[in-house]
């Protein structure tokens, strides 16, 4: 690529790619450097890598896009840079130029921007999960079979029905809040939205679900279709315009990394980093069985809000929290990385779940849909018992009445 055929957007990354001074610091936060162990699987070789294709140095072969896709996206390498490479807008672009999709892979994506096929599709789902045709679910094969055992147990079109567009604060008013639903949350996690929306309620605060929002794009981002990504960040912008909003609450982190990455109408901020500063008024009742967290990358390394969660959980009378190693790595879900590169995935969650069975919990806290899914995929195949919540679950189920 000639500098004059750059567009902003590569000209930036191609700039942010020339911050790496090759210092290797990045390297043993690299999880998937940790399983493979060689040089082009670890951020300074991926950053070598993609600025050699955009100086036109190298042919962007299958070797070579095969090693950028092994990236986990998970940005712990950026928590670690002591140059500040922008590695996540890097390897955005680079996708961007180089990824290509085929019809199935489309189609999966686009159905994230449609909530009815989302819906219909979850629908579908459920019924094969309460069938009996379930039993015949060995002879499923490749990615098919991964996505089967992935996929949670879908709950009822009753539980999926869209949230309240609005919902007052419990007792004396303290400010206004928007939440966002998200497209894999509205349909698979909707409780944990409810969960949300009540302890925000119940810290005072009038909570607005814009009925214009839509799906954050995150996951077109993570694969490389950045039009569709920011079309869709424009368009939440809009529908997020709601006069006097002190925050715009996110419960999964994902999407808050890229509502945060742009600029919206008000401040984006995480629940637990939300409930930590302005939920003075939850009140918890006690728990006596060890806790362990697991910090989402999006919310840890991409957002950095690193202390939000353990504060609140601090909060709660009688909670052990239980350290467990490795809580701050990617747990391997990144996206839709579990589907696309299974086995490397999972090797990365065993060594994440040999360091929750030596914690010793009983509950692991995470805040993040994929993390959620990826946790209980991996504990139900282990056998562990292990319960896996998002925070807000936890948190809602903790107050004290
Ligand atoms: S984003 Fe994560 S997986 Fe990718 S190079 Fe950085 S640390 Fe490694
Ligand atoms: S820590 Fe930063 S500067 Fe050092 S090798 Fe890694 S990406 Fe490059």
């Amino acid at each position: 690529m000639t500098e004059t055929a750059r567009s902003p957007e590569e000209l930036a990354a191609y700039l942010a790619s020339l911050d790496c001074v090759h210092c290797g610091l990045c390297i043993e936060h690299c999880p998937t450097y940790r399983q493979l162990g060689r040089e082009s699987a670890n951020p300074r070789g991926r950053v070598y890598l993609m600025r050699a294709v955009m100086e036109e140095r190298i042919e962007p072969t299958p070797d070579v896009i095969e090693d950028l896709d092994l990236c986990l996206v998970c940005r712990a390498c950026e928590s670690a840079c002591p140059s500040g490479v922008a590695f996540g807008e890097v390897m955005a672009q680079t996708r961007d130029k180089l990824k290509k999709r085929g019809r199935i892979r489309r189609w999966m994506m686009g159905a994230l921007l449609d909530r009815k096929r989302l819906n219909r599709t979850a629908t579908l789902m459920r019924l094969w999960q309460r069938s009996g045709l379930r039993v015949l679910r060995h002879l499923l094969w490749g990615r098919l079979k991964h996505m089967e055992a992935y996929m949670p147990t879908v709950p009822a079109a009753d539980t999926r029905r869209p949230l309240p567009p609005h919902a007052p604060a419990i007792g004396e008013q303290r400010g206004q809040v928007a939440l966002l639903e998200g497209c894999v949350m509205s349909v698979l996690f909707q409780d944990v939205n409810r969960d949300t929306m009540h302890l925000l309620q119940t810290a005072g605060y009038e909570v607005f679900v814009p009925q214009g929002q839509e799906c954050c794009g995150a996951l077109h981002e993570h694969d490389g279709d950045l039009e569709t990504a920011h079309r869709q960040l424009d368009r939440n912008r809009e529908a997020f315009a709601v006069d006097g909003l002190d925050a715009i609450v996110m419960n999964s982190s994902g999407c808050g990394a890229a509502l945060s990455s742009t600029d919206m109408p008000a401040p984006v901020v995480d629940i637990s980093r939300f409930l930590a500063d302005h939920g003075e008024r939850l009140a918890f009742s006690p728990f006596t069985q060890p806790v362990a967290y697991d910090a989402p990358c999006h919310l840890h390394h991409a957002q950095r809000e690193t202390t939000g969660a353990q504060q609140l959980l601090g909060r709660v009378p009688g909670l052990e929290l239980v350290p467990m190693d490795l809580w701050d790595h990617c747990c391997g879900a990144a996206g839709i990385y579990n589907l696309d590169q299974p086995e490397l995935s999972g090797r990365i969650l065993d060594e994440k779940l040999d360091a929750l069975e030596r914690s010793g919990a009983a509950v692991l806290v995470t805040g993040n849909p994929g993390c959620l899914m990826q946790w209980r995929a991996g504990v139900a195949e282990r056998g562990l018992a292990v319960e896996v919540l998002h925070l807000a679950t936890f948190l809602a189920a903790q107050l004290d009445s």
